[in-house]
């Protein structure tokens, strides 16, 4: 798959009121004397080498990546060695490193830099951008290691960094929060030592700037840090707001005669499409609506309802219980019907009876399955009388 530097990657305006050429300064310093400087693939300017290290490094530690960077050079020490391997062997290789998806861009990134560049990965970040596996920061990383570009990154651990030192409020991972970071990125570099500065703010995020307890005072940014100086180190950066779940509520009929069960097939698009189900008294609503009054409310229409299956004998209404689905949580309220007759046609060919011994073989949706297991075992249970 394609992977292209976003247009607004490419137009991120220059903010003056981001510069601050004491930010990088304070950062190259600190690398220079403090940072990390012997790590195998910072032996070397070699692109390919930096690449295997940054893809390697995305969402893995320092410390289990080593082993598997040096094996696979030594399996693979160059970009031509790497796109000629069978997929087994690279997937072979990554084995135990965990998210799969870069192993298989990583060989078909390989492939391309080896068709489309001659073996050379460019070193323009929006040609970087476009191959496989390849993000907008880790573009600029692995150019500004390989060929010195003056780009600028913006990972999850630059992103803790800016959200301390600058006391910059939302979630990070919301598209306006994280423009302004790059907007922020961009006028924050230096016009040199951009190996440097690229490596401390990796540096600074991984060993000083973690997520919890940050070892403000040995920072080279500890008196410009907002966070540190209003105490929010453990507010910053926002954590991903919760999303609020929408509440829906169905009153299911649950219409018995003698050990049948009445099904409804639901419409084939949407919530358990095509499977079986209990028959529903208007769908399912949103809680705020209609349905949220007291089920005994609606009795005279679930009657009616229900008569067109039989004639109506008991009515209970059942505990109501809860189903959570990606989006909303659904409140199902039974109700069930005893039909002291059945009519020999049922009133649609999507409704059929089902044995309450027989259920394992029906497709129906989980909680609506347990539901029916549950009564199939209790039965005769004494419920509320509605
Ligand atoms: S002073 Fe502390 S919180 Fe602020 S950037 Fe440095 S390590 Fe992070």
């Amino acid at each position: 798959m394609k992977r292209s530097i976003p247009a607004a990657a490419a137009a991120t305006v220059l903010n003056s009121a981001y510069l601050d050429p004491e930010f990088s300064a304070a950062v190259v310093h600190w690398q220079k004397q403090h940072g990390r400087h012997a790590l195998p693939w910072q032996q070397s300017r070699d692109a390919y080498r930096v690449w295997l290290s940054e893809i390697m490094l995305q969402q893995t530690q320092v410390t289990a990546v080593i082993p598997y960077y040096l094996r696979f050079l030594d399996s693979f020490p160059t970009v031509f060695a790497l796109a000629a391997a069978p997929a087994e062997q690279v997937m072979a290789h990554w084995s135990g490193l965990g998210y799969y998806t870069r192993a298989r861009n990583l060989h078909l990134c390989a492939k391309q830099v080896v068709d489309r560049y001659a073996g050379t990965f460019p070193a323009d970040p929006a040609l970087l951008g476009q191959l496989p596996g390849i993000g907008r920061s880790t573009a600029a990383a692995i150019s500004a290691f390989s060929y010195g570009t003056v780009a600028a990154i913006l990972d999850g651990n630059v992103k803790r960094v800016f959200a301390r030192v600058f006391g910059i409020d939302g979630y990070p991972g919301s598209k306006t929060v994280e423009d302004a970071m790059w907007r922020r990125a961009q006028a924050l570099l230096p016009a040199r030592d951009i190996a440097s500065y690229t490596q401390g703010l990796m540096d600074l995020g991984a060993t000083l700037c973690t997520r919890s307890r940050p070892a403000c005072p040995r920072c080279p940014l500890q008196t410009r840090c907002v966070a540190l100086a209003e105490d929010r180190t453990a507010e910053l950066p926002m954590r991903k707001p919760k999303k609020v779940l929408r509440e829906k509520q169905a009153v299911m009929l649950v219409l018995l005669h003698e050990d049948l069960v009445l099904l409804e097939q639901r419409p084939d698009s949407g919530i358990w499409g095509g499977l079986l189900s209990l028959p529903e008294l208007d769908g399912m609503r949103d809680l705020a609506g209609a349905h949220a009054a007291h089920v005994t409310a609606a009795l005279p229409q679930i009657r009616q309802l229900a008569e067109q299956f039989g004639v109506v004998g008991e009515i209970a209404v059942l505990p109501e219980f809860s189903h959570v689905f990606t989006h909303f949580k659904l409140h199902i309220r039974p109700v069930q019907i005893k039909l002291a007759q059945r009519r020999s046609m049922v009133a649609e060919a999507r409704h059929s009876w089902c044995d309450l011994q027989q259920l394992h073989q029906a497709a129906l949706p989980a909680p609506v399955k347990s539901l029916l297991t549950d009564l199939a075992d209790a039965r005769p249970a004494a419920f509320h009388r509605a």
